[in-house]
C-alpha cells in the first residue's frame, strides 16, 4: 500500500475544509469524492468568496450547477485568541493552528448551510464536495481565506465608537482600506520593475 501526499488539505487549515468532506464519522468513503477531487483539480469550480458565504459554480459539459456553502462564525473568544497568535502575519500557519487548538479555543470550521441547485437531494451532491475540494485547495494556498470564511474580520471588529468616524458601513470601509493598501503595495512594485 502507497501513501500519496495530500492533494488537497496539505495546511493544516485546508485539511479543516477536507475533513468537511470526508468525515472521519463515517466509515466508507464517498463514491462522489474521486469526482469531486477531480472537478475540482482540472479547475472545474469557480469560487465565489463573501464573507463566510460561498458559491462554487461547477460546469461539466455542458451543465452547470450552483452550489452555496456557509461557514459557521468563530466566537469573539475564538477571534482573540487567535489575532494573539497571529500577531502581526498576515497568513496563519500551521503552527497557529496546533497552538490555537490547544489553546481550547478552536472549533473546526463547521458548515451552516449546505444548497445545490442540483436535483440530487441531500448535503453532499458532487457539487458541494467539489466546492469543498476547491475551498480546501484555496485555503492551502491562502490560509487566511479559511479566517474570513469563519468571519474573523468581523469577530475582531472592536466597534470604534469613540473614534467619531463610526458609520452603519464601518466593516466596509476597513475592507475598503485593505484592497486599496494592497492596490498600492503592487503598483509600487511594479514602478520599481522597470
Ligand atoms: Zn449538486
Amino acid at each position: 500500500m502507497t501513501t500519496t501526499p495530500a492533494e488537497f488539505g496539505f495546511t493544516a487549515w485546508g485539511a479543516e475544509i477536507v475533513r468537511l468532506a470526508e468525515p472521519l464519522s463515517t466509515r466508507t468513503p464517498n463514491p462522489l469524492a474521486p469526482r469531486a477531487r477531480s472537478i475540482a483539480r482540472n479547475g472545474g469550480v469557480t469560487l465565489t468568496v463573501d464573507g463566510r458565504h460561498v458559491e462554487g459554480l461547477v460546469q461539466r459539459g455542458g451543465e452547470a450547477s450552483v452550489a452555496h456553502l456557509e461557514f459557521s462564525a468563530m466566537t469573539s473568544t475564538t477571534a482573540v485568541v487567535l489575532r494573539d497568535l497571529l500577531g502581526s502575519s498576515a497568513e496563519p500557519s500551521d503552527e497557529v493552528h496546533r497552538r490555537l487548538k490547544e489553546s481550547g479555543a478552536w472549533s473546526p470550521a463547521v458548515l451552516d448551510v449546505t444548497d445545490c441547485s442540483c436535483r440530487a437531494r441531500g448535503d453532499r451532491c458532487l457539487h458541494i464536495l467539489a466546492g469543498l475540494y476547491a475551498v480546501a485547495a484555496a485555503v492551502d494556498r491562502q490560509p487566511s481565506l479559511a479566517l474570513e470564511l469563519r468571519d474573523f474580520r468581523a469577530a475582531t471588529d472592536d466597534s470604534p465608537t469613540d473614534s467619531g468616524t463610526c458609520s452603519p458601513g464601518s466593516r466596509w470601509v476597513s475592507l475598503t482600506a485593505f484592497d486599496v493598501a494592497d492596490y498600492y503595495e503592487i503598483t509600487t512594485a511594479s514602478e520599481h520593475d522597470d
